[in-house]
């Protein structure tokens, strides 16, 4: 990587004051320059809690929008508008009211990979890390999981004093790995621990010997004593393992798990909006009202 922009944006930050966070699926170059690299649930946490003036969000939109929605008085830049995620917009508020009129008392829980209009919508905003805990926890009976259904019917099988009403969102990353790949990849080294993402579907869990969020699966790799890992999950988060890792390998199954929306953070686009201080997450201020209520219910219910 060019040493002059590093420096530059060295220099940016400081001058400033501003902070750059990092999704572990982000290229790994980024991850190399970030001050925070995380999960959903500790980047909401990291940008509830900075007290830097500029947050620069690496991630996708939902992400920068979760930053403005918990900090509204910050400036929340984008290194590129275009990096959405597809599933964030796979439910609508139109559903929720209907199912909300279907069963009366139910929790409408919010998976954070969502717009900030379905999170107004919502009870509780919850990321993989704790949605089994939080939903395990709400008093309703019945819970309507947005927008995916892989993680849903994942949580599912842990609350089961609770009803699920499922929605029919899903990551086209996790959900396009496929089972007879994952048993190849076994095959192929068949003392290799399978973990996974619980965006994976079912077919994918079922081989799995550690089913968790990213930052769970890092910290399993971590402390395990075995030296291989089959991983099912997008391929940025080999960056974090071999860092943490250095004797152990890493196969990933299908090996074209790549989310090409986190990858649009680039060095360079976070060097220009720090420059131009473009790309700023805008929201009205309704929004940002409603849409704090799920947000603060998970970071309380989720400590
Ligand atoms: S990996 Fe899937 S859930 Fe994550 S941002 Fe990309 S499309 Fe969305």
């Amino acid at each position: 990587m060019d040493t002059r922009i590093i420096e530059r944006i060295n220099e940016l930050k400081k001058e400033k004051n501003a902070v750059i966070l990092a999704h572990y699926y982000c290229p790994g170059e980024v991850q190399a320059l970030a001050d925070y690299v995380g999960d959903s649930f500790y980047l909401a946490k990291t940008a509830k809690e900075t007290d830097a003036d500029i947050i620069v969000f690496a991630g996708v939109r939902f992400m920068g929008e979760s930053a403005k929605i918990l900090n509204p008085d910050k400036k929340v830049l984008m290194p590129d508008m275009k990096a959405d995620c597809p599933m964030a917009h796979m439910a609508t508020t139109e559903q929720i009211a209907k199912i909300r009129e279907e069963y009366p008392g139910v929790a409408v829980v919010c998976y954070v990979n969502s717009t900030a209009e379905l999170k107004c919508a919502s009870d509780v905003c919850v990321t993989s890390a704790n949605a089994a805990r939080i939903s395990g926890a709400l008093p309703n009976k019945y819970i309507y999981f947005i927008p995916d259904q892989n993680l849903g019917r994942h949580i599912a099988k842990t609350a089961t004093d609770k009803e699920f009403i499922f929605n029919d969102g899903y990551c086209p990353i996790h959900n396009d790995l496929r089972e007879d790949e994952l048993l190849q990849t076994v095959s192929e080294h068949p003392e290799a621990v399978v973990c996974s993402h619980p965006e994976t579907r079912e077919c994918i869990l079922r081989h799995s010997d550690f089913i968790g969020s990213t930052s769970a699966i890092i910290d399993y790799v971590t402390r395990s004593d075995k030296k291989e890992f089959i991983i099912c999950t997008e391929i940025g988060i080999e960056y974090e393992l071999s860092k943490n890792n250095p004797g152990k390998k890493f196969y990933f199954a299908g090996g074209r798990c790549v989310c090409a929306d986190m990858k649009l953070n680039t060095p360079e686009a976070i060097l220009d909006v720090l420059e131009n201080e473009n790309n700023e997450v805008i929201l009205s201020g309704g929004i940002l009202q409603k849409a704090l209520v799920p947000l603060e219910r998970m970071l309380e219910l989720g400590r």
